[in-house]
């Protein structure tokens, strides 16, 4: 799937994928052609430069009743007669520098004396944070015959299933780091739904 282009020196368009942002690939011509970050390759193709409004899409329709849409089972191909809840985990809040320890206050104390323990209290590092932390539940149409082998699934295969679904398909896209496992998988434990109340 290609959504966005960079162009050469030599003037030639190169089509290339979200995932292709930040390398450098290779025109035809044989020169080297440095992909810009993905904020940057959003906005030449007309986008937001954040793509958490696949993630705002997916909650809306899911508000709408309009998903899970797929009739037919992605695992085995059956009429869907069950859902299942995948959460998918786009990105993680990355949180570094924390305050320092108790034992390094310590440590100072005994080295520097009082006057630097209350220093250290006061002096704390700030906390940071890298990244956004985006997730959504996603619903997935599937035939109860796939119940036990979608929540034994890896990761890999969540994806490729959820894959099946376009508006799934762009967010995986967008986030090919993505981590996705069952958030929902008591009608399975149960073996049927016949014994659903909702
Ligand atoms: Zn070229």
């Amino acid at each position: 799937m290609t959504e966005y282009e960079v162009s050469c020196e030599c003037g030639k368009t190169i089509p290339v994928e979200a995932m292709q942002a930040g390398a450098t690939i290779t025109c035809p011509c044989g020169k080297p052609v440095q992909v810009p970050k993905l904020s940057k390759l959003r906005r030449a193709a007309g986008q937001t430069p954040i793509p958490l409004n696949v993630v705002e899409q997916i909650r809306s329709l899911i508000r709408d009743g309009q998903l899970p849409d797929n009739v037919s089972c992605p695992i085995t191909g059956k009429p869907v007669d069950n859902t299942v809840w995948l959460h998918i985990q786009c990105e993680r809040i990355d949180v570094r520098h924390g305050e320092p320890g108790f034992w390094s206050n310590i440590a100072y104390f005994f080295l520097i004396g009082w006057i630097w323990f209350i220093v250290a209290l006061l002096i704390k590092e700030p906390r940071k944070e890298f990244g956004h932390d985006i997730s959504v539940d996603a619903p997935l149409g599937i035939n109860h015959a796939a119940s036990g082998s979608i929540t034994a699934a890896s990761v890999r295969t969540l994806k490729a299933v959820l894959a099946h679904t376009p508006i799934y398909s762009q967010l995986l896209h967008e986030y090919p780091a993505a981590d996705v496992w069952v958030v929902d998988d008591r009608p399975q434990r149960r073996g049927t739904l016949h014994d659903r109340t909702d």
